[in-house]
């Protein structure tokens, strides 16, 4: 019986698998193409104070996941090729913990090997290790920077790597041949929100080899909100009356009044467009060339084709026993 290619899809997102269909929880400002969500690791060792994941991971730092590659192996026989997988969206797939696990890593050698298309996403620097073998595949690396300040980043962004070393990696893989993009998100009112600064920060990404940006304004849940606030006392008040009062509950966040993310976010718009880089919002439900000249809001569209899909088979559980 030939399965057609709806049911596969919905036969990946079954308990016990590891490549699910990334689902954005029914947010309708969420213009993401349809795509698998690959996660080696539970939690994350970043520590970012506005994380949205912590609400939903009751611990801190981060695991590997049990039995990951056996389990991804046998997902693969029946997954389809032709969706792209987002390494990752709930945690980071390059996190310290990766050097030595190396999960991300051999991940990729099953993915890419068999012609699955592959978006990076991170904030790991030591992305840079793995270029050799994303520059065979059919990969393209995203790069979350929120700031050039690393005094800033280590105060918001404490165990990840600092801005300069993510824009090397970045200059790294762009020089090996993969297409790199870089997500400035999220973009917080009164931290990281100085115009010049991220006008700077574009520019910066642009110098080594991005060709895409996608910008996000900061959605505040209560548990990120109240680390930002610990964090930053002076700005406790103004947050919670941007957010509380002036601001709306949407989809499980509070979002920023849209005349406020329109602000926020144009000086990275304008400078990318300065730049001839293509742009991006996300979830911000900004439409028109305005806010959005790209093939994919997330970053998908830089993919290339260099490695036609095979069909999988049994062997693929060899790579994971070795
Ligand atoms: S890198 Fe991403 S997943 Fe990890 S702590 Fe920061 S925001 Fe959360």
């Amino acid at each position: 019986m030939t399965i057609g290619r709806s049911e596969r899809r919905r036969c990946y997102v079954g308990k016990g698998r590891v490549l699910t269909l990334f689902d954005p929880w029914g947010n309708p400002l969420c213009t993401c193409p349809t795509k698998y969500s690959l996660q080696p690791y539970t939690g994350c060792s970043h520590g970012c104070l506005y994380c949205y994941v912590t609400a939903y991971v009751r611990f801190r730092g981060c695991r590997p996941k049990k039995d990951f590659l056996l389990r991804l192996a046998k997902d693969l026989e029946h997954a389809d090729a032709e969706i792209p997988v987002s390494m990752s969206n709930s945690s980071d797939p390059y996190v310290p913990e990766e050097q030595k696990l190396m999960l991300t890593r051999r991940a990729l050698e099953l993915l890419l090997k068999r012609g699955f298309k592959v978006l990076i996403v991170t904030k790991g620097s030591i992305v840079e290790r793995d270029a050799e073998v994303l520059a065979r595949g059919n990969a393209a690396v995203t790069m979350t920077i929120t700031t050039l300040d690393s005094s800033l980043s280590r105060r918001i962004e404490p165990n990840a790597p600092a801005p300069t070393d993510r824009l090397k990696a970045l200059e790294k893989l762009h020089e090996a041949g993969i297409p790199i993009g870089v997500r400035i998100d999220p973009v917080i009112p009164y931290i990281n929100d100085d115009p010049d600064e991220l006008k700077e920060l574009v520019d910066a990404a642009s110098n080594v080899g991005a060709r895409f940006v996608v910008t996000s304004s900061y959605k505040a849940r209560p548990d990120n909100l109240a680390r930002l606030k610990s964090a930053f006392p002076e700005l406790a008040d103004k947050l919670d009356k941007l957010y509380k009062i002036n601001g709306r509950w949407f989809y499980g966040y509070w979002y920023l009044p849209e005349e406020l993310r329109r602000k926020l976010l144009r000086p990275v718009i304008e400078a990318a467009k300065k730049k001839g880089m293509e742009y991006a919002t996300c979830r911000e439900g900004l439409r028109g060339p305005e806010w959005f000249k790209a093939g994919s809001c997330d970053g998908t569209h830089l993919i290339p084709r260099r490695i036609t899909p095979k069909r999988t088979n049994r062997s693929l559980y060899q790579h994971c026993t070795k």
